[in-house]
């Protein structure tokens, strides 16, 4: 935990040294701030000698000067030491806010820049409202804590040991009575730590909690209305929302206990201070000045030991906060990258796979033994019952998860040896749906291939059949699409989706029956432009239609976790199995069906 605070912020040692220097001329004018007012209680005021140091300093105008000449030194004294603390806690008060700040940004950074390449599979099991709040919540009290806290303490217990020991030089045995509590308030503040963290932690647990369900809710808020599940989901708010309210009053009930206990223990400091110093007074072997000292001391004595305890909060919310950060930061199913992986300019699109074995979950595999070659420029379709690994299949073509055993090789060479980002460029995807980004047209196309011209775009968007609409359009390329394109119809979508593609221009192309979703009419432009993407690339299609695949060169029947039936529409039907059956109950609707 400490070497990562430590990481954190030693990019900013420059700063932090002149942000203690700061700290510690606060400290020394804080220190000297009760002084001026001794001076003149007991050498202006009253008739005592000023001790040789302060002689020393007020030497010229001690010399013949008269007392009220002293007084005046003093009370430019106190000005002085007041500006100089004042410009120091300036100068801390906005480097120590910049360091905050810096180190917030650095960790939002890494933190996005390793979710962006954390594998699928993690966010197959992690909720995005939970990493949504730890990037944004999470990192704050981490800002806030390193804006307000880091250096404080030091300085806190720098006053603390500073004005102990001129409180000892003053009058020790008085000391010893005054601060006789204060052993105890120690103690309670080190077992009271524990707790605030306990409670701190399962607030932010239940904070996160509410984003993830509104994160979600809102989402699939079509779905929700069309199931009228608006009440259902209200309900899981206030769920989570009331469990948040108890964890926050729960941890309230701890905290709220440190500042009684603080004030109380300073009340029976200060009354004791003030009954024996009234006694040593008229004893004679106490000035006015030094229990004003004393008194000024104590009250600022305190003030870093409340300060500590309510550090000990800062310090709970940024603990908690940063296990919740390097959770995901720790997090390593990064899928990783050889480090003299291949770079290839552009592929051929021979794709093998050679006895893969995969399931998301390792014990439960999806893949048991799949093999099969697809010659570049091939066009392939796979097919096979729902939930048998199609998509499963076409995903770990682009190592978006890696196998479990065998290999899969594309221009011969092991997946695993390319650079990730290489070998995905060399794929291009059109899903069932095209997921838009809120944006221009022409944005939303050029994510294909951000280096893409204004006229290249539009050239892939007439080869799409996009072009038509995208004029008629109010900005023609530059209107702005809706979030996740909810402003153009399903079709418009897709030849979008298309346009994406053709921009990308990559040799290997992967059709998820990027038509099912459609009506005839838009199915028709699709399907046009389509065929013309799909020429000289290599083609893998999940066929859920079987008449989309009639004229592949190769139909690769899945089932059961293995290649079942390899072939031609022509060979796989004189074959009669599995494709065959599936085809009639397709084309045939009367023929007995067959059990896949
Ligand atoms: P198909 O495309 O043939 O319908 P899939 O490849 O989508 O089949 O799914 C194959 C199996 O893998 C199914 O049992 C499905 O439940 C499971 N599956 C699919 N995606 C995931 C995922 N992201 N995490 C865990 N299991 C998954």
């Amino acid at each position: 935990m400490l070497k990562f605070v430590a990481g954190l912020i030693r990019p900013y040692r420059g700063r932090l040294v002149f942000i203690l220097l700061a700290m510690l001329i606060e400290t020394l004018t804080s220190l000297a701030a009760p002084w001026p007012l001794k001076v003149i209680l007991d050498s202006v005021v009253g008739n005592r000698k000023l001790s040789p140091w302060l002689h020393h300093f007020f030497g010229p105008a001690a010399e013949g000067g008269s007392k009220l000449h002293f007084a005046s030194i003093a009370a430019v004294a106190f000005v002085l030491i007041s500006i100089t603390g004042a410009a120091a806690s300036y100068i801390d008060n906005y480097y120590t806010e910049s360091v905050g700040q810096y180190v917030a940004h650095d960790l939002r950074r890494r933190m996005y820049h390793h979710l962006q390449r954390l594998s699928l599979a993690y966010y197959n099991t992690h909720q995005t409202g939970t990493i949504l709040s730890t990037i944004t919540t999470d990192i704050q009290t981490i800002q806030g804590f390193a804006s307000s806290s880091t250096l404080d303490i030091l300085v806190d217990l720098l006053t603390i040991v500073c004005m102990l020991g001129l409180m000892f030089w003053l009058n020790w045995d008085f000391t010893l009575i005054a601060l006789a509590v204060t052993p105890f308030l120690l103690l309670f503040v080190s077992r009271f730590k524990k707790e605030v963290k306990k409670a701190t932690r399962e607030v932010r647990k239940e904070q996160s909690e509410i984003v993830a369900v509104v994160q979600q809710g809102l989402e699939s808020i079509q779905v929700v209305k069309a199931f009228g599940h608006e009440r259902a989901e209200e309900a899981l708010l206030d769920e989570v929302s009331h469990a948040t309210v108890s964890a926050a009053l729960k941890a309230r009930s701890v905290k709220a206990l440190l500042s009684p206990v603080v004030t109380i223990t300073v009340a029976l400091c200060t009354a004791v201070v003030l009954w024996r110093g009234a006694a040593l007074i008229l004893a004679g072997s106490m000035t006015v000045g030094e229990l004003t000292v004393y008194l000024a001391y104590l009250a600022r004595f305190f003030k870093p030991v409340k300060d500590l305890a309510t550090t000990t909060n800062a310090i709970a919310q940024a603990a908690v906060g940063a296990e919740r950060v390097r959770a995901i930061l720790d997090t390593d199913t990064v899928v990783p990258e050889k480090p003299n992986a291949l770079e290839p300019e552009s592929l051929a699109g021979d794709i093998e796979f050679q006895h893969v074995v995969f399931g998301y979950d390792p014990r439960v595999p999806i893949l048991t033994d799949v093999s099969f070659r697809i010659k570049p420029g091939q066009f392939v379709g796979f097919v096979g019952p729902t939930g048998a690994g199609k998509s499963t299949i076409v995903s770990l073509i682009p190592r978006f998860y890696d196998v479990q055993g065998g290999a899969i090789r594309i221009d011969g060479i092991n997946v695993a040896d390319y650079r990730l980002a290489a070998l995905r460029q060399q794929i291009g995807y059109v899903l069932q749906e095209t997921v838009l980004f809120r944006g221009t047209i022409l944005e939303n196309i050029a994510f294909g291939r951000p280096s893409a011209t204004r006229s290249e775009i539009i050239e892939a968007a007439k080869l799409a059949n996009a072009d038509e609409f995208i004029c008629r359009m109010s900005n023609g390329y530059d209107t702005m699409v809706g979030e996740r394109g909810s402003t153009l119809s399903g079709g418009q979508r897709q030849r979008i989706g298309i346009a994406r593609v053709v921009v990308r221009n990559s040799p290997i192309l992967i059709l998820d029956e990027p038509t099912a979703a459609l009506d005839s009419e838009s199915e028709k432009l699709v399907i046009d432009a389509l065929e013309r993407l799909m020429k000289g690339r290599t083609v893998i299609t999940i066929a859920h239609r079987l008449s989309t695949i009639r004229d592949a060169d190769q139909i690769i029947v899945i089932s059961k976790g293995v290649v079942a039936e390899n072939g031609t529409h022509d060979q796989l039907l004189s074959r009669d199995g599995i494709y065959a059956g599936l085809y009639r109950t397709q084309f045939q609707p009367g023929a007995a069906k067959v059990e896949i």
